[in-house]
């Protein structure tokens, strides 16, 4: 299956149970202070949760655009070596609100993926709330049974802590029991010599959570008491990309075909070949760069496209970040010289013409902004590497491993390196980065600024009506049009 039927394939089956399926909201996330991107699934729906307002109906599916990035969920320093978080991912859901539990919801994951997709079940585990007797919070001995079930092999079922397996809005309110499926996607020679029960969690790349199963059936109060809701509801959320890599049988998220033709492109554009010695290294550089390219590109472009310019402040910062880091990795490892991320942006439009047409829409606006972005970082990076590079040597002389803030300060201040890109620099020469200094180095800059009350220039730009272009889809017959059908509903 291809990632556009596979993505059609879970908005079929959950309309064929009776869902409404929903259009992502945007990457950033609005009218949220306590949320700079959303971040999984169920960030849209958080007031039917909190029962202030109703959604349209009581089961709904989607594919929700998410960016781990900040916050209480930040992938960035994995991506790119490891070979299944991304910043940017789909996550697919199904909602029920005060409507089935954990009975519909089980059985119905175990059906998708074992009979649609029909992934082998002697590859897939389960996991289910172990119980917290300090924390008050019962062993979910309801989803046990029901897994036991369906399975009809105790063993394939694990107990997990509440790290894992607990899922809270925050220290008050709804919280409840999840249960995960994780899938080994191992050779069987790996799996006969160590099983795979124990690898779960673990962080191995080949045994991955794919889909986590949230059942929201209690309400923590100030007191610290837990008391059962009276709507129970159901929030799920499937990483698509990994899920993408089982059906397809691969063994990174990079190797499927979401990601190969912007991998392709940085190839030729490079002239230089990915996983020349397989697909799985993190200690090739080269493969590294290549991930983190494709990575980022996918983040960047549609952080733009919904609304999100790269800036000097907030969430704009953290999108300038993750441009300067996808672009620093291309200078320093693909030896690029000239804009490339923008040559990249319409592969990814077309890519995704059929699923978020938001970017497409926009395809010149955002190469732009990505092209501007690159120039102006392109002229300062070669002087702050060299500059890097003599202070490394120089540290080096007088043996301290720690870069000191003022010149964090400095490099960030003239060259626009921000702070994680040149700590990530530094690691990469043994160094750490001595962050308090920064911080106090900043903190006296942004006294001194505050002096001139300049004003600072908006974040936010609006975009025109972007939402017509859903309808393009209607004259195409290929699957994603299809999706294209369900957006519009
Ligand atoms: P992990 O333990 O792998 O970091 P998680 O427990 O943080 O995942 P959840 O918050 O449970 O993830 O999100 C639901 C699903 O979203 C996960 O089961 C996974 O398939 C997917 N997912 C989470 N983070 C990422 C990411 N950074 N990139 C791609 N997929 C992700
Ligand atoms: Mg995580
Ligand atoms: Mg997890
Ligand atoms: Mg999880």
């Amino acid at each position: 299956m291809t990632s556009h039927q596979i993505r059609k394939a879970f908005l079929d089956f959950f309309v064929s149970k009776g869902h409404l399926i929903v259009p992502s909201a945007p990457l950033v996330a609005k009218n949220d202070p306590t949320l700079m991107f959303n971040n999984s699934g169920m960030a849209q729906f958080k007031d039917f949760f909190l029962g202030n307002g109703t959604p349209p109906k009581s089961r709904i599916a989607d594919t929700q655009k998410c960016l781990r990035v900040s916050g209480k969920h930040n992938d960035l320093e994995e991506v790119g070596f490891d070979t299944y978080h991304h910043t940017m991912f789909e996550m697919l859901g199904n909602w029920s609100f005060g409507d089935y539990f954990k009975k519909e919801a089980l059985t119905w994951s175990w059906e998708l993926l074992t009979e649609v997709y029909k992934l082998p079940k002697d590859r897939i585990y389960v996991s289910v709330f172990q119980g917290d007797e300090k924390d008050g919070v019962p062993f979910d001995q309801e989803a046990f049974d029901i897994w036991k079930e369906i399975i009809g092999d105790e063993d394939r079922i694990i107990l997990g802590n509440k790290k894992d397996n607990f899922w809270e809005m925050g220290d008050i309110g709804p919280c409840g029991p999840c249960s995960e499926i994780h899938i080994d996607l191992r050779n069987q020679e790996e799996i006969d010599i160590i099983g795979g029960k124990e690898l779960v969690n673990n962080d191995h790349p080949q045994v991955v959570e794919i889909w986590n199963n949230v059942f929201m059936q209690f309400e923590r109060k100030a007191d610290g008491s837990l008391l059962p809701l009276p709507a129970k509801h159901v929030d799920t959320g499937m990483g698509f990309e990994r899920l993408c890599m089982a059906i397809q049988g691969k063994k990174s998220n990079y190797d499927t075909d979401i990601f190969q033709n912007t991998i392709s492109v940085i190839e030729e554009l490079s002239g230089k070949k990915y996983g020349v010695n397989g697909t799985l290294r993190s200690d090739n550089y080269v493969d590294v760069a290549m991930r983190v390219i494709s990575d980022h590109l996918r983040a960047v472009s549609f952080a733009i496209a919904d609304g999100q310019l790269p800036s000097n402040a907030k969430a704009g910062y953290v999108i300038r970040r993750i441009l300067r880091r996808a672009v620093r990795y291309g200078y320093s490892y693909l030896d690029f010289r000239e804009p490339f991320m923008c040559k990249l942006v319409p592969v990814l439009a077309t890519q995704f013409e059929y699923v978020f047409p938001e970017l497409h829409a926009q395809v010149d606006f955002v190469t732009k902004v990505v092209e501007e972005e690159e120039k102006t970082f392109l002229r300062t990076l070669e002087l702050g590497l060299k500059r890097l590079d003599h202070i490394f040597a120089d540290a080096k002389t007088i043996e301290t491993k720690t870069l000191d803030g003022n010149t964090v300060f400095e490099l960030s201040d003239t060259f626009g390196f921000p702070v994680d890109l040149t700590a990530l620099i530094a690691r990469e020469k043994g160094f750490a980065i001595d962050e308090e200094g920064f911080k106090s180095a900043l903190a006296e800059q942004k006294a001194r600024s505050r002096k001139d009350a300049t004003k600072e220039a908006a974040d936010w730009i609006e975009l025109g009506d972007v939402d017509g272009v859903e309808f393009l889809g209607y004259d195409f017959e290929e699957s994603p049009a299809q999706l294209m059908k369900y957006r519009s509903v």
